[in-house]
């Protein structure tokens, strides 16, 4: 069974070409890594799928809905409720204590808040960062802040969650704990997307790298 699959996915910008029909299937409960130079295209490959852009043209399935065809309500929904995204840098709110940053996602899809607080702790739990349920954002260490991230992305159950450089901006070690989470996760049966150019976290995680380069998937690793 296909968790993702893109056919012939084309994206333009004005001249610029991004995605140069790109034919990708990712399998349920599959965790690929994504690697290639800057500028190959994979932070479009990522906002395609996870409904942040649309492509000029091609087809884009997802947990066996085309996005393509969704409105802009549905997207956004499609988006909340199937989608879970890390990013490089966290994107948390600053403004925001740390079981908030985690419970937001769930009361955006209408879960009352009771259940929110209870899977956001449980969640902050297991990943080992319930201490710091009350604390702000910058007063945590970078691997903290990845694992709230996390505990955020998961909030919703999605089908699919996406990881764009999740070790990125961390230390070697805290790079590690991410990783050994993302592992976790894939074990219990998450499928994983992750866009990296970090060589250790795509070989241990990873059970398929998929190389990117000119916009399009390439049989063999490019610099
Ligand atoms: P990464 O570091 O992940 O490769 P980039 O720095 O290439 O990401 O891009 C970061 C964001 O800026 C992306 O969402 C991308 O769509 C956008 N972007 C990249 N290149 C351009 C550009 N030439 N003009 C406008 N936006 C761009
Ligand atoms: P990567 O993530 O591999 O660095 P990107 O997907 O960010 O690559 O970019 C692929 C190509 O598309 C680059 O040439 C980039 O400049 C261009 N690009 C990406 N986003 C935009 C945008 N919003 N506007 C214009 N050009 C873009």
């Amino acid at each position: 069974e296909q968790m993702v699959q893109l056919t012939d996915v084309r994206k333009e910008y004005g001249e610029e070409v991004a995605l140069d029909g790109v034919t990708l299937g990712i399998a349920t409960g599959e965790a690929v890594a994504v690697m290639g130079p800057s500028g190959s295209g994979k932070s479009t490959l990522l906002n395609m799928i996870a409904g942040l852009d649309r492509p000029t043209s091609g087809e884009i399935v997802i947990h066996g809905e085309n996005i393509g065809a969704l409105s802009e309500t549905a997207l956004a929904k499609y988006r909340r409720r199937r989608i879970g995204m890390v990013f490089q840098f966290f994107n948390l709110l600053d403004d925001l204590p740390v079981l908030e940053n985690v419970t937001l996602t769930a009361e955006l899809i209408g879960t009352p808040r009771k259940e929110a607080r209870k899977r956001a702790l449980e969640l902050l739990d297991e990943l080992g960062v319930a201490d710091r349920r009350g604390a702000y954002p910058v007063t945590l260490s970078g691997g903290e802040r990845q694992r709230v991230g996390v505990a955020r992305a998961l909030m919703n159950r999605p089908a699919l969650l996406l990881a764009d450089e999740p070790t990125g901006a961390l230390d070697s070690r805290s790079g590690e704990q991410v990783m050994d989470l993302l592992l976790d996760l894939n074990q219990i049966g998450q499928t994983l997307l992750i866009v990296t150019h970090d060589e250790r976290l795509a070989t241990r995680v990873a059970d398929r790298i998929v190389h990117f380069a000119d916009g399009d998937v390439a049989p063999e690793p490019v610099r």
